[in-house]
């Protein structure tokens, strides 16, 4: 019972919580709409500012009605007894046995997607097509759910099998041999993304002799920095947004730009976004951000080699366990549903450390390409992606994964001074 009370009590602490900020960010914006920030009037005009707003209240309206579905999801599965039932009824038609947790865990996954999917069918063809972002087609729409569908099975399965297998035979230091398959395999992954997975979504074609590669190839020694090769990917195909970044590890790091970006923005601009992302590496942050994962990772597995042995875990959360029989599925299938209203309230730690790592990119790029680029270029983006200008100072603290524009472009301006 005990539990119960202390997961309710964290349900409706970050439910509130969520609620809270997002009002907070939803006032702030449209209290800040009529006027463009003094140090953009320049460079933004007042209808793009408006646009941005508008569009960044409806994304927040959009995510308030999404977290409240989640929430009577989440309480459904669990207190309301929906794990139990799907339990049962897959023990009642498979028999106990790995085969029916995989069952348990594979219709909790296609049951979440199922609610999901009107969520992300309505950002697609209505929110982001009112403010004309959306360059997806319905029918590709289709076409990616079913890739995914397919691509989550060939990998996700086999995995889960395995880990499964691990918790029912290896004993109870199951979690450090799941804990080292699921490394290896993480870092396989990363491996053969850029070759194998991302090709399955997106076209890849080499960067274009002329004069944007001559002076990338130059910033890339000027960085010393060894890449596979520079890719232009076709993510016009689906959106207007654009972006640039690093895909795979070790020899296999590829650089690719959105085509999007390229057209948005000139030869300078674009090296100086690719100098920041550079910075990324340089500075050691994905390294640092890999390790930190395993790290957290393996504090997770233990939790849940710990927590998956205790009676009150299932039974405060509505599910009865087969202690000694299989068990596995439906322990990860608990753990997966709850943990997230606990990690919520560590988000800012984690947006703050990010925040930390743009600045120091920032700063890479202003010495080894041009800090007022990166201004040019930020300005744009902001532009394009229809990005606020103004956003709540503690919705900020809470998520933003990058400093709001203007910090960030006083930081830039700083040491171009310098
Ligand atoms: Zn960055």
């Amino acid at each position: 019972m005990t539990f119960t009370i202390v997961f309710l009590i964290a349900f409706a602490t970050s439910f509130g919580l969520r609620y809270w900020l997002s009002q907070r960010q939803i006032r702030y914006v449209a209290k800040h709409r009529a006027q463009v920030p003094t140090e953009f009037v320049q460079k933004v005009s007042l209808a793009e500012h408006q646009k941005a707003a508008d569009y960044t209240i409806a994304k927040l309206r959009l995510g308030i009605l999404e977290n409240s579905v989640s929430a009577i999801v989440l309480i459904g599965f669990t207190l309301l007894g929906g794990l139990q039932i799907l339990n049962l009824i897959l023990i009642g038609s498979l028999g106990q046995g790995i085969i029916q947790q995989i069952a348990l865990l594979v219709s909790i996954v296609l049951i979440s997607s199922v609610i999901d999917l009107p969520f992300s069918w309505y950002k697609q063809f209505h929110l982001e097509e009112r403010f004309d972002f959306n360059r997806m087609s319905k029918k590709l729409f289709f076409i990616d759910l079913l890739k995914g569908v397919l691509l989550g099975g060939v990998i996700g399965i086999p995995l889960l099998w395995i880990i499964l297998s691990l918790m029912a035979q290896a004993g109870s230091f199951w979690w450090l041999w799941a804990w080292a398959v699921l490394t290896v395999f993480s870092l396989l992954m990363q491996w053969i993304f850029p070759s194998v997975i991302a090709p399955l979504f997106n076209k890849f074609q080499a960067l274009e002799d002329g004069a944007l590669k001559t002076q990338i190839e130059a910033l890339l020694k000027r960085c010393d920095f060894a890449s596979q090769g520079l890719f232009v990917m076709d993510g016009s195909k689906r959106s207007a947004h654009g972006n640039a970044f690093f895909a795979g590890m070790g020899k296999a790091k590829r650089i690719v730009f959105f085509d999007t970006l390229i057209e948005k923005l000139n030869a300078n601009e674009v090296e100086a976004v690719l100098a920041h992302e550079l910075g990324h590496f340089k500075c050691n942050h994905i390294r640092k951000r890999l390790l930190f994962s395993f790290a957290l990772s393996f504090g997770v597995f233990a939790l849940l080699g710990w927590i998956s042995t205790q009676v009150w875990f299932y039974e405060d959360l509505g599910v009865m366990p087969s202690m000694d029989g299989y068990n596995g599925g439906l322990a990860l299938a608990l753990f997966m549903l709850v943990s997230p209203v606990f990690t919520f309230f560590f988000t800012p730690l984690g947006s703050l450390a990010s925040r930390k790592h743009e600045y120091e990119a920032d700063n890479f790029a202003a010495s080894k390409s041009s800090a007022s680029d990166l201004i040019a270029a930020l300005v744009k983006l902001y532009q394009d992606n229809a990005s606020t200008l103004t956003p709540d100072p503690i919705y900020t603290a809470f998520y933003s994964s990058h400093p709001p524009a203007p910090l960030r472009i006083a930081n830039l301006q700083k040491s171009s001074a310098n």
